[in-house]
């Protein structure tokens, strides 16, 4: 088990490193979850993991629920085709990055992309052989985005889904999607852990997204439009919450999980830090109780969310129908998506 080796070089294998969104090396620590340490920057408030550790001391990056046929790739590509229209993507020369094993790519081909068109890279070389054995039409490189993609101006579009807060350096990757992607290409950010979410601020060190192993990186709009900056060739085009995709499963189990109430998940089923509960009636009572505990007050955009509203509906017992009914921002959702443009530099 290499989790085992991650932990033995806690200390030693370790590398202190500036925020990417800023460079200033000054932070102050948030949140201690063994082995790892996150900290927010003292310049931009940007929330990151440092010290980080070598890739190769850290398991690899295998997602088991997400393959073509789970409700989440059904998602991911209903938005795709939402962006891919609106944007007037045709079929031409799309590359996915970090693309596992090809979970998206059968989507893309139901969508009218040809596998001749589809190009998919990732760093595990355990993903790739997959890949390459499902997909034998498509080319499927494995690499690193952030040391090089090895593709100058070729790409009329690039997805980034679920990709850049699993990457110790974005920036580096960002860079070089853009040199793949042509003038006036489209890159596709998706799934981006959202830390202003009223998730994450019930959640503390609980949230789902701050425990997870993998990631690196959690933004906001502002943090994330603060990073593209630094990009004179790119412009943002739109930002997306996941609830106005279409997240339909936004349920009971989903919630509790992301703010801490339960460990994991299992159908109907849900061990929680001190107990297992299965009535879902019992893991709603547990989230309202754990909302209801929470200081309002802490939290820094309570200016802006709706908590008037919030107040009224903790007195029902439906917590669906309080999160459906309340008004849906960008606070309430758990992650968001970025649309942008590569530009042509006069
Ligand atoms: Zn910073």
């Amino acid at each position: 088990m290499t989790l085992g080796k991650y932990f033995q070089n806690n200390g030693e294998g370790s590398t202190k490193v500036n925020c990417v969104v800023c460079d200033s090396n000054r932070y102050t620590p948030l949140f201690h979850i063994p082995p790892r340490r996150i900290v927010t920057c003292s310049n931009c408030d940007h929330e990151y993991v440092n010290p980080i550790f070598s890739p190769k001391d850290i398991p690899e990056c295998i997602f088991h629920s997400t393959d073509e046929s789970s409700i989440g790739t059904q998602i991911d590509i209903t938005y795709l085709a939402k962006i891919f229209h609106k944007y007037d993507i045709k079929e031409r020369k799309l590359l996915d990055l970090g693309c596992g094993l090809g979970r998206l790519e059968s989507g893309l081909i139901g969508l009218g992309w040809a596998p001749q068109s589809v190009y998919l890279m990732d760093n595990s070389e355990r993903n790739v052989k997959v890949a390459r054995k499902k997909y034998p039409l498509s080319t499927v490189i494995c690499g690193d985005a952030q040391e090089r993609i090895g593709f100058n101006d070729y790409f009329d579009c690039i997805l980034m889904v679920e990709f850049l807060e699993h990457l110790s350096n974005p920036k580096e990757a960002l860079k070089n999607a853009l040199t793949a992607l042509k003038n006036d290409g489209i890159l596709i950010i998706r799934g981006l852990p959202n830390n202003d979410s009223l998730e994450a601020f019930i959640g503390r060190e609980r949230w789902k997204m701050r425990q997870f192993i993998h990631h690196y990186h959690f933004f906001n709009h502002s943090t994330f439009s603060t990073f593209v900056k630094d990009f004179a060739d790119v412009s943002v085009l739109e930002f997306g919450t996941f609830l106005q995709e279409g997240y339909h499963f936004y349920d009971v189990a989903r919630i509790a999980r992301n703010i801490g109430v339960v460990k994991e998940s299992r159908g109907d089923e849900h061990t929680t830090y001190d107990d297992n509960v299965i009535m879902t009636a019992e893991l709603t009572n547990l989230v309202l109780a754990k909302i209801e505990s929470v200081d309002f007050e802490d939290y820094k955009h309570r200016d802006k969310l709706p908590k008037r509203q919030l107040t009224l509906q903790l007195s029902t017992e439906d917590i669906k129908n309080f999160f459906n009914t309340i008004s849906l921002n960008q606070f309430l959702s758990p992650d968001f998506s970025v649309v942008m443009r590569k530009k042509q530099i006069k």
